[in-house]
C-alpha cells in the first residue's frame, strides 16, 4: 500500500531527507542560540519509531465488507503515520511517546461512493470519524482523542475536476494539497493563489475547515473569499452549496462549512474562485526607521487600489533576529554589510523590515510600484539600492515554504519553537504585540527560562491586521515538564488576546488547543448556536473529534 505520509518525516516537519542547513551552519546556529537563551546541556529522551510501534495496541476495528477491506488499513505503522498534527503537544508526543493517542484505522477513499460506504459503516458500528487533510494543523485538530476512531485521509481525492474559464471558478476535490492544485490549474493558465506556509502539505479541505489564510491574502483574500460552495457529505446525505457570485437569500450557508473543523460534514468537492496566472509577480524588501512609520505607511497603502499582493512587516525584534539568523545560516558578510549600510542611512536601533509583493499585469505592477515607492519615501522608508531590495524579496520568495524545516533543526539542537496569532483593529496592534510578548516572557521566567520572542504583521485589512508571534525556547528534560512550560506560555498569551478582545485565531483555527477561549469571542449565545448546529448536523456524534467546542452527548 502506497500512501502519502510515507515520504513525510513522521516525527517532524516536511518531507523526508530534506535538510535546510549543512553542519557548519548548524554549529553557528547552536552557538547563536546558546548565547541568546542559554546552552542546552541535556538531551530529551527521544523515542524511535520501532519503540513507539511497540506501544500501539492492536486495532479493535473489525471489517468484513470486501470493498471496505481495500480502503481500510489497520497496520500499526499506517495508523501511527496519520495520528499526529503539528501542534507543540503533537511534537512532544511523536518525539517522546508522551500522551500517545493513535487512531484505530486509516481509510483512503478514492471517490464519493467509497466515502459514503465508509460513513455508513462508521454509523452502523458507532465508530468516530476523524477527517485528515494534510495533517498540518497546529492547534491539535488531528489528535484522535475519542475511540474507536477511523481517520479518513482525503489524499486520493486530489483532482481538479473542472476549470470554468467563463465564470472564473474551478471544481476541486477537497483532498488536493497546494502543489497538486497549483500544478493542475496552471496547465489552464490559472491559479488559486492560496499560499499558506504549509502549502507543500496542507489541503483545500483543511484550509476551508480551518479558515486558513495564504501569504498573498491581500490580493487573493482569505480562503473564505475564495471558497464559493461545493459538496459535503452529511449525516442526512449529500448536500450541495450552490455557488453564486453574490446573494441576499438569508444566511450564507457556506459559512457553516468554513471553520467547521471536521465536526459537521465531510467536504469532498469545493468550488473556488480562480485567477489568471499573473504576467508578473515581484517581491521587495523595504526598511523603515521605526514601526510607527511602517504602520502608517501600511494604513495609507491599504487605502489605494494597487496590485500589492502582500505586506509583511517584521517588528524591530523580528527584523534583528531574522538578520542574525541569516548571519548564522551562511549570509554573514552580506548581512553585516547591509546593517552597516542601514546604519549609515540612519536606520539604527528600531528599524524594521517589510516584504512587499506585487502581482498582476506588467502595466499594473509598474504603475503600482511607482505609487508605492513614492509612498514609501513619504514615510522615510528605504527601498534603495533597488538590487538589494529585490534580492531580499527574491530570497524571501525562494524560502517561503522552507523556513518550517528549521523546527526540525532546532529540536535536534535542544530548542523548541511555537507560534501564535490573532487579529485586531489598528488601534490595538502595538499594545497587543507588547503585551503578548511580555506575557510569554514572564511565563517563561517562572520556569527560570529566557526565551526569544518576536512578532510580525502578515495579513493586512482596512481596519487592522493579523499579529503573528513566534517564541523560541529551550526544551525541558521531561515531556511533562516541557508540556507545562509550553502551556503556561501559551495560556499567558491567550489571556492577553482575549482581554484585548482579539480573535483567538486569525488563521490556524480553534482545534483542541484554543477551545477554552472561544466563548470570549462568540459569547454564550454564540456558543449555543454553534453547539446546536453541530448537534443537528451530526446527531450521532460520529464527527466528534473534540475540536472547536465541548458537547454534552446526553
Ligand atoms: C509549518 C506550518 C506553517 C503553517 N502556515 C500556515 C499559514 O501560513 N496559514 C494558515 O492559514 N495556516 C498555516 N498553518 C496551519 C495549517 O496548515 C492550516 O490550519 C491548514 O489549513 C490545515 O490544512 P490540512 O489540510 O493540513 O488540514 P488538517 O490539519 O488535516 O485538518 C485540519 C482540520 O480540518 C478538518 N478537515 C480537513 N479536511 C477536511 C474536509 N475535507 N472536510 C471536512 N473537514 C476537513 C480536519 O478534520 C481537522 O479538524 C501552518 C502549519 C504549519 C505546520
Amino acid at each position: 500500500m502506497n500512501y502519502k505520509n510515507q515520504i513525510r518525516k513522521w516525527n517532524g516537519w516536511g518531507k523526508n531527507g530534506f535538510h535546510l542547513y549543512d553542519q557548519n551552519i548548524i554549529r553557528d546556529l547552536k552557538s547563536f542560540l546558546s548565547n541568546q537563551i542559554g546552552e542546552v546541556n541535556f538531551k530529551i529522551k527521544e523515542i524511535t519509531k520501532e519503540e513507539l510501534l511497540k506501544k500501539v495496541s492492536v486495532s479493535s476495528i473489525k471489517i468484513n465488507d470486501p470493498i471496505l477491506k481495500n480502503i481500510f488499513f489497520l497496520e500499526k505503522e499506517i495508523r501511527l503515520d496519520y495520528s499526529f498534527g503539528q501542534s507543540f503537544p503533537d511534537w512532544i508526543s511523536f518525539k517522546t511517546g508522551w500522551n500517545l493517542e493513535i487512531t484505530d484505522a486509516v481509510a483512503f477513499p478514492s471517490n464519493i461512493e467509497e466515502l459514503k460506504l465508509l460513513y455508513d459503516y462508521c454509523k452502523k458500528n458507532q465508530y468516530k470519524i476523524l477527517i485528515y487533510g494534510g495533517g498540518t494543523s497546529v492547534v491539535g485538530h488531528i489528535r484522535p482523542e475519542n475511540h474507536p476512531v477511523i481517520t479518513i485521509s482525503m489524499e486520493k481525492l486530489n483532482k481538479v475536476l473542472e476549470v470554468n474559464k467563463e465564470n472564473s471558478f474551478a471544481i476541486i476535490q477537497a483532498g488536493a494539497n497546494g502543489p497538486e492544485i497549483e500544478n493542475q490549474l496552471q496547465k489552464y493558465g490559472y491559479r488559486l493563489g492560496h499560499y499558506p506556509q504549509s502549502f507543500e502539505l496542507s489541503t483545500l479541505g483543511g484550509w476551508i475547515a480551518t479558515r486558513s489564510s495564504g501569504q498573498q491574502s491581500l490580493y487573493y483574500g482569505k480562503i473564505e473569499d475564495i471558497f464559493l460552495g461545493g459538496k459535503v457529505l452529511t449525516d442526512k446525505g449529500e448536500w450541495e452549496i450552490i455557488p453564486n457570485p453574490a446573494s441576499s437569500a438569508g444566511p450564507d450557508l457556506k459559512y457553516w462549512i468554513l471553520g467547521s473543523e471536521g465536526r459537521t460534514s465531510i467536504l469532498y468537492e469545493a468550488i473556488v474562485k480562480i485567477r489568471k496566472l499573473p504576467e508578473t509577480e515581484e517581491f521587495y524588501g523595504v526598511f523603515f526607521k521605526d514601526v510607527f512609520s511602517a504602520i502608517n505607511f501600511i494604513k495609507q497603502a491599504i487605502q489605494l487600489k494597487t496590485s500589492l499582493s502582500m505586506i509583511r512587516l517584521s517588528f524591530p525584534e523580528e527584523t534583528l533576529i531574522n538578520l542574525e539568523m541569516a548571519k548564522a545560516t551562511g549570509y554573514k558578510n552580506i548581512i553585516e554589510n547591509l546593517i552597516k549600510y542601514l546604519s549609515f542611512r540612519g536606520y539604527k536601533n528600531q528599524f524594521c523590515m517589510m516584504i512587499l509583493g506585487f502581482t498582476g499585469t506588467k502595466k499594473e505592477v509598474h504603475t503600482s510600484k511607482k505609487i508605492i515607492i513614492d509612498l514609501i519615501k513619504d514615510f522615510n522608508g528605504l527601498i534603495k539600492p533597488y538590487f538589494i531590495s529585490k534580492k531580499l524579496g527574491k530570497s524571501w520568495e525562494k524560502n517561503r515554504f522552507y523556513s518550517p524545516y528549521l523546527r526540525n533543526t532546532l529540536w535536534e539542537l535542544g530548542y523548541g519553537v511555537d507560534t501564535l496569532e490573532t487579529c485586531l483593529p489598528w488601534n490595538k496592534i502595538i499594545e497587543a504585540k507588547n503585551k503578548i510578548e511580555f506575557a510569554i516572557k514572564e511565563a517563561a521566567k517562572k520556569h527560570n527560562e529566557e526565551i526569544i520572542v518576536y512578532t510580525h504583521l502578515s495579513h493586512i485589512y482596512l481596519n487592522g491586521s493579523s499579529l503573528y508571534t513566534t517564541y523560541l525556547f529551550r526544551l525541558k528534560e521531561s515531556p511533562e515538564e516541557l508540556f507545562q512550560f509550553w502551556k503556561d506560555m501559551k495560556q499567558a498569551a491567550s489571556k492577553v488576546i482575549t482581554e484585548l478582545k482579539g480573535t483567538i485565531s486569525h488563521q490556524h483555527g480553534v482545534g483542541k488547543d484554543h477551545k477554552t477561549y472561544l466563548v470570549f469571542e462568540k459569547g454564550q449565545i454564540g456558543m449555543e448556536w454553534i453547539k446546536n448546529y453541530i448537534k443537528n448536523a451530526d446527531p450521532h456524534q460520529l464527527l466528534n473529534n473534540n475540536n472547536l467546542i465541548d458537547i454534552d452527548h446526553s
